[in-house]
């Protein structure tokens, strides 16, 4: 008998999960997939470790399964595939730790109400990570459960990193900067020993991009600043959010468009970025291919603010010694790491071109002072790291 943890990703359309096996040093994935549609056309697949289908369900257009209903499939799922396997624990995915926790905590009903209190700071994602565990709490009591949060990393920043120049009675509310993609960048952390000493005990930025995107200074491992801030809307322009944007706009908005709450969090969250500018599309893939001017115009921006990010981080970081590219445009787009590292020459990055158009990890020249490294990340496994070690109450290890 084998034990596995579930490990979950909610959204707010969509639960992804994956099974880890625990029985190896690090831990094996067995299976992973997703419920997605979950209120318009719900759609659920399961694929094992090497890709092939082993669950497959749909619900039919305009049915409302909810999250609920998502995840009683899926428990029926692993129920019908369970000869073999032992569910030891599940471990989720939560945006938001706010400045209490700084470490993955085991979930129990008063962490729960402590985590509800998030949820205004990140009322698009926070309810959906937490509905998942509830419905899990009351569906399976005896699984024990533990919640890992993106901004969990960021709090070892020094409090001037963390710091918005607003007065002491906004702070004390926890208006602070708090960054996200920490799961993504602690797998970084805990892979880079292997795949560059220097860089693991030196001053590096990783630069998350994906649909959305954020970038991290790190010393030795430890988070020193980021691109995200009070929520994930800041920094970097994204597929669809707009990133760092003049607080004067906002005013703006209301007082000359009249626009309310909700209809600048529909703009700055699903109508700006990369759809904004180029109003083709969000997806990067799309955009290299278009021959619009409004297309280059939206890459050429994206590749202008992290020319700049990568500037202010390396000064908050006293310098810089590597760039470690990483999620969905980070791992497969060699164009976009070339233009991100031909403006980085500057700080010392002499970049390969050749190694880049290739499959190489590292795509900086033998002897660059600063080195640029490709590596793919994975936040379920970090997840699964957690749980395993919250439930055994061993420290996660930082490095494989
Ligand atoms: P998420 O934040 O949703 O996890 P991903 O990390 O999967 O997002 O990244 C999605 C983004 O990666 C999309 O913009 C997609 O176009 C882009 N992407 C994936 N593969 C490529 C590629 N080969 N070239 C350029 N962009 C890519």
């Amino acid at each position: 008998m084998t034990d596995v943890i579930l490990v979950l990703n909610a959204g707010s359309s969509s639960i992804k999960f994956s099974l880890f096996a625990t029985a190896g040093e690090d831990l094996k994935l067995v299976a992973r997939g997703q419920a997605e549609g979950l209120y318009t056309a719900p759609r659920f697949v399961a694929k094992d470790d090497a890709g092939a289908v082993v669950g497959e369900r749909t619900w039919g257009d305009g049915v409302a399964l909810g999250h609920e209903g998502a995840l009683d499939h899926l428990v029926e799922f692993l129920r019908s595939r369970s000869e073999g396997y032992k569910l030891v624990g599940a471990g989720h995915r939560v945006v938001h730790g706010g400045r209490e926790y700084s470490q993955p905590a085991r979930v129990s009903e008063q962490l729960l109400t402590a985590l509800e209190k998030y949820i205004p700071l990140a009322p698009l994602h926070q309810p959906h990570n937490l509905a998942p565990i509830r419905v899990l709490m009351t569906r399976a009591p005896e699984l024990p459960q533990v919640a890992c949060f993106d901004t969990a990393f960021h709090r070892a920043q020094p409090p001037v990193a963390q710091a918005f120049a607003l007065p002491k009675s906004i702070t004390d509310r926890g208006v602070v900067r708090y960054g996200f993609h920490g799961l993504s960048y602690e797998y970084i952390a805990s892979v880079l020993p292997k795949v560059d000493p220097v860089a693991a005990a030196g001053r590096t930025v990783v630069l998350h991009l994906g649909n959305g995107s954020s970038m991290c200074g790190m010393s030795a491992g430890r988070s020193m600043a980021s691109t995200m801030g009070f929520t994930a809307v800041d920094g970097l322009p994204m597929g669809t959010r707009c990133g760092n944007l003049d607080p004067g706009v906002i005013l703006y908005l209301m007082d000359e468009l009249k626009m309310d709450v909700r209809a600048i969090e529909k703009l700055i969250y699903q109508q700006s970025g990369l759809l904004g500018v180029s109003g083709i599309s969000s997806d990067m893939r799309v955009l290299l291919e278009s021959r619009e001017a409004s297309a280059k115009a939206a890459i050429d921006l994206y590749v202008y603010r992290i020319g700049r990010e990568l500037g202010s981080l390396a000064a908050a970081l006293g310098g810089l010694d590597a760039v470690v590219f990483t999620a969905g445009i980070g791992e497969n787009s060699a164009e976009l790491r070339a233009r991100i590292c031909a403006d980085a020459a500057w700080l010392g990055l002499e970049f390969d071109a050749e190694a880049n158009r290739g499959k190489s990890q590292r795509i900086s020249r033998a002897g660059s002072r600063v080195s640029a490294l490709v590596v793919p990340t994975n936040e379920e496994l970090m997840i699964a790291r957690h749980t395993r070690a919250v439930l055994t109450a061993r420290a996660p290890a930082r490095a494989p």
